[in-house]
């Protein structure tokens, strides 16, 4: 007989993910977008054992208060994954790695100047394109990025048959890219800039060649183009993350995800810069 574990006042609301995996072993994983943009960039993903940050560009403090507003704290970071070493992607990774004593996983070919910008007390872990690591039980797969920075990585997150694709700062949807991304549960993705908005904006003209060269960053509209091409029935998160706070509105991105997904029952959520996203769990 199959044993009822629910106490009359233990509502399904109560749950929480801890409570699942302990009740039913579920083995799930959660995650969390702590904000993204141009002034910053951090992802919390955790199975509950295990949880790592994906990039670390807000400082120590501003990291902190944000995985407090989701039940966490700096002490929970066990690593932190880089994508590239841009500054809105590093500028706490040091910070987090020496207060957490976690390691910090880079591209194997990204050294010197990282091992620079992120101070001395840090202990560095390498990975390489297409050869998969582990952080406890969640395996982590990186693939290569176009984009104007030393070696930018984006990753394939995966647990017991759940996968998560991570893809930020990309600067057209090359074919590699899109292989990666196929057959993902959750996807995060950039969708930085509306084309019109960045062509009438207010930036330089090479700032704004930079953003919409293949170096640079995913439009809405080549977003939607990847969207398109890996959209599948499980597919059931979709996070845009990177959004331009000066070349794109969120309506606008919202949209064009929309459109790509027409057709599934997939769910958008859109990233901000000033607070994290609801924890999302898998
Ligand atoms: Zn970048
Ligand atoms: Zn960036």
């Amino acid at each position: 007989m199959k044993r009822n574990y629910f106490h009359a006042s233990f509502t399904p609301k109560s749950l929480n993910f801890r409570t699942l995996n302990f009740l039913f072993g579920y083995i799930m994983i959660e995650i969390s977008v702590l904000g993204s943009g141009s002034r910053g960039n951090s992802t919390w993903i955790s199975n509950g054992t295990d949880s790592f940050l994906i990039d670390a560009g807000f400082c120590g403090r501003e990291l902190d208060e944000r995985l407090t507003k989701i039940g966490h704290n700096l002490k929970d970071v066990q690593a932190v994954v880089i994508t590239h070493d841009h500054g809105d992607h590093i500028n706490g990774a040091g910070v987090v790695a020496r207060n957490a004593n976690a390691p910090v996983w880079i591209h194997a070919r990204n050294l010197n100047k990282l091992k620079k910008r992120l101070g001395k007390r840090v202990e560095f872990q390498y990975f390489t394109p297409l050869m998969p690591f582990t952080i406890g039980a969640i395996t982590i797969t990186p693939f290569e990025t176009p984009h104007d920075a030393t070696h930018s990585s984006g990753f394939i997150i995966e647990q017991d048959g759940a996968k998560i694709g991570y893809a930020t700062d990309v600067g057209f949807p090359e074919p590699s890219v899109i292989a990666a991304l196929k057959k993902c549960d959750i996807l995060v993705i950039e969708s930085n800039h509306d084309e019109e908005l960045l062509r009438t904006g207010p930036y330089p003209p090479i700032l704004q060649a930079r953003i919409s060269s293949d170096e640079g960053h995913l439009s809405n509209r080549q977003t939607a183009e990847i969207l398109k091409a890996v959209a599948h029935e499980h597919l059931k998160q979709v996070i845009l993350i990177h959004l331009s706070g000066e070349n794109n509105n969120p309506s606008l991105a919202l949209a064009e995800a929309k459109m790509a997904l027409e057709g599934f029952s997939t769910e958008i959520v859109l990233s901000t810069q000033v607070e994290p996203t609801a924890r999302i769990t898998l």
